[in-house]
This record gives C-alpha cells, structure tokens and sequence, in this order.
C-alpha cells in the first residue's frame, strides 16, 4: 500500500511539474488579483447541527467531509493551488436568524451557494460520504454539475479516484440530480465527490484511516490538476 502512495505521489509531483512549467502558456492570468484569481472551492458537506450520515462506530460524515478537505487543502497549498473553504471547523455556517434545524440547513446552503459565487474563477469541489441500505454497498462515486468542464473533470475524477483506491469499483461519474440545491445555486464548473460508503462497515474502516484519507486527497488533487493541464480554454472559460 504504501509502494503505491509512493508511486501517486511521484505522479502527482510530476505533474505539478509539468503545470507549473506550463504555466506560461496555460495560464497567463494566474497572477490575477483579488476576487478574479482562480480558486479550487473545497466544500466539507455538513457541519454543525447537520452531521450528515454516519458509520456504525458513530462517526459523523461531517468530520471525515472535512478531515479530507483539510488534507486536500495542505496538498494543494504545497503545489501552489489557491483553494477556499466553505467551513474549516464542524460547524454549520447559517445566519444567526435562522432558529430550526431546517432553517439552519436552508442558511448554511444559501450562505455557501453565496460564498461560491464570490469567485468568478472558482470551481468546487464538494466533498460528501454516501450510505445505502444494502451494506455491500462501497465505492467512491463522483457527481457533476452542468456544462462540459463538470462533466469531463467529473469523469477523470471518477477514473483517478477507481485507480488511486483500487478496490473493485464500477461505478461511473454521474450527472447530479437537481434537487441538490448547492449545485442549482452555482454556475461554476462543479463536482460532488462520495468518497465511499459510511453503510459499509469495511470501507467506513478504511475512510477513517489516515492513508485512505491521503489517498483520497492525492487522487482529488491530481485529477484537479490532470483537467486543468488537459483543457486549460474551457477550464477557465466555462
Ligand atoms: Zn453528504
């Protein structure tokens, strides 16, 4: 397991290598200033009075939804990847006004939404865990928003993370449903990431793990960097 981390991350190096020599003619506006600068908008799912689901030891996807965008955000900053959290800490980001947990939850996703839309350069990467009834139920899974950029860095996503996990997975990347309200609310490019199954006790294990968990962010990472170094027109353009 660990020869394999290795080899991921003289990938990922390499390719960060490979941007950043490129970054003459891939993105004459990377010194971009202020609010125009391109920005990966790393989105923990949950917090506070929303935990989210939830394994069988009582771990809250809210806390492994940000365990692995803290890891991701160290990795990306250590590359040079500007990156914005929605929320550092589990907490829910809703305006003092709202009073039920529903209230709190329509807030928090508005108050994100808004956020998000702060960065015309922006692109968000939303990070989730899933949960099923049917227990052998695993894999991580990627969902897209609208447009070809969500599209396409969803499904190089999905292939990274299949490689990068290697457990058997066929799940394939999926256009997002549109009753998630963060992505009808965004016009960035866009993708959810279920990171794996919190109803399967096995795959719970292992996303509780320091290494899976670095594994996840290598993958996120360098599929990130994969699709901006692959289209870097659209990428900027959509
Ligand atoms: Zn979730």
């Amino acid at each position: 397991m660990k020869r394999d981390l290795c080899i991921l991350i003289s990938i990922l190096l390499l390719t960060a290598a490979i941007v950043w020599l490129s970054l003459g003619q891939i993105a004459p506006a990377a010194a971009l200033q202020g609010n125009d600068r391109q920005v990966v908008i790393l989105d923990a799912g949950h917090g506070g009075v929303d935990g989210g689901t939830s394994d069988a030891s009582g771990k809250r996807e809210s806390e492994l939804n940000l365990e692995i965008v803290l890891r991701t955000e160290q990795l990306m900053a250590l590359l040079g990847i500007e990156t914005e959290l929605t929320r550092d800490a589990d907490v829910s980001i809703h305006d003092d006004s709202a009073g039920t947990i529903h209230e709190k939850k329509v807030s928090d996703l508005k108050n994100r939404a808004e956020l998000i839309g702060r960065y015309p350069n922006g692109v968000l990467l939303s990070v989730h865990q899933n949960a099923y009834p049917d227990p052998d139920s695993h894999g991580a899974q990627v969902f897209y928003g609208g447009g070809e950029v969500s599209l396409q860095w969803g499904e190089l996503t999905q292939r990274v993370l299949q490689d990068t996990l290697g457990r058997a997975n066929t799940r394939k990347a999926k256009r997002i449903p549109d009753t998630v309200y963060l992505f009808q609310h965004v016009s960035c490019p866009a993708i959810l990431v279920e990171c794996g199954f919190l109803s399967n006790g096995e795959e719970a294990s292992l996303l509780r793990t320091d290494t899976y968990q670095k594994k996840i962010a290598v993958a996120l990472t360098g599929a990130y960097l994969w699709q901006q170094q692959m289209q870097p027109d659209i990428w900027r353009g959509e």
